[in-house]
């Protein structure tokens, strides 16, 4: 659907791909910077005849499908080393975004090995980490620098098309990776009519541990 082929050996072609793009805000309007995009408002896309638009609406408020959405966006991001990432703009999250972003040292030094809580300090050699949260003696230095992902939602993307100095291989590089995006949004929406074919939704009761205030006798 949002796929297309490129004959990557022409200058024009390829420029021309990118000119073409859907494009959408990377923040909101008012913020002027925008980025390659694709709409794929899967509560009002075109369904396939055995879908039923109305259980479909419903689908996208699941918990598990917003968990499926996070891990194909997660995997796009880990695919580009997260100098690229994809993400969900607009409205009632009608819009995949392409991204710039990367990934830089966390500052974290340790972590424990029981609960996962990270700390700043390292663990000096010989002497035993503690847990600043769960007390248990399992704290240990990461073996390697504990990295983070950061994204530039602010930045654009070739919003003025100035693919001239370009050289040919840059372009290439540049329509290969719209092309992902777009092999992405079309995943999106084939995992997103895959959950409204095969599951429904129903309803279940939780328990939910609360706190409340009693009187207790002074003895
Ligand atoms: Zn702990």
């Amino acid at each position: 659907m949002y796929y297309k082929e490129v004959d990557k050996r022409y200058r024009e072609v390829m420029a021309a791909f990118l000119k073409k793009h859907y494009r959408y805000h990377t923040m909101n309007s008012w913020n002027k910077s925008n980025s390659y995009a694709n709409n794929i408002k899967l509560y009002n896309i075109d369904k396939p005849a055995d879908i039923d638009s109305n259980k479909c609406w419903e689908m996208i408020g699941v918990a598990q499908w917003q968990e499926k959405l996070s891990s194909l966006l997660e995997d796009f991001g880990k695919k580009h080393n997260w100098l690229w990432q994809a993400g969900i703009n607009g409205r009632s999250g009608g819009y995949v975004v392409l991204y710039r972003g990367g990934i830089k040292p966390s500052g974290y030094k340790s972590y424990c090995i029981h609960c996962g809580q990270k700390n700043y300090q390292a663990v000096v050699d010989g002497e035993v980490g503690i847990c600043g949260r769960c007390d248990a003696r399992a704290r240990v230095n990461f073996k390697q620098t504990h990295m983070q992902v950061f994204t530039l939602p602010g930045k654009e993307v070739d919003m003025h098309w100035d693919f001239d100095g370009w050289t040919l291989s840059d372009l290439r590089e540049r329509v290969e990776l719209v092309q992902d995006f777009d092999m992405l949004s079309d995943d999106l929406v084939a995992a997103y009519f895959d959950i409204c074919r095969n599951y429904r939704i129903t309803e279940e009761e939780i328990l939910v541990p609360k706190t409340i205030k009693v009187l207790e006798p002074i003895v």
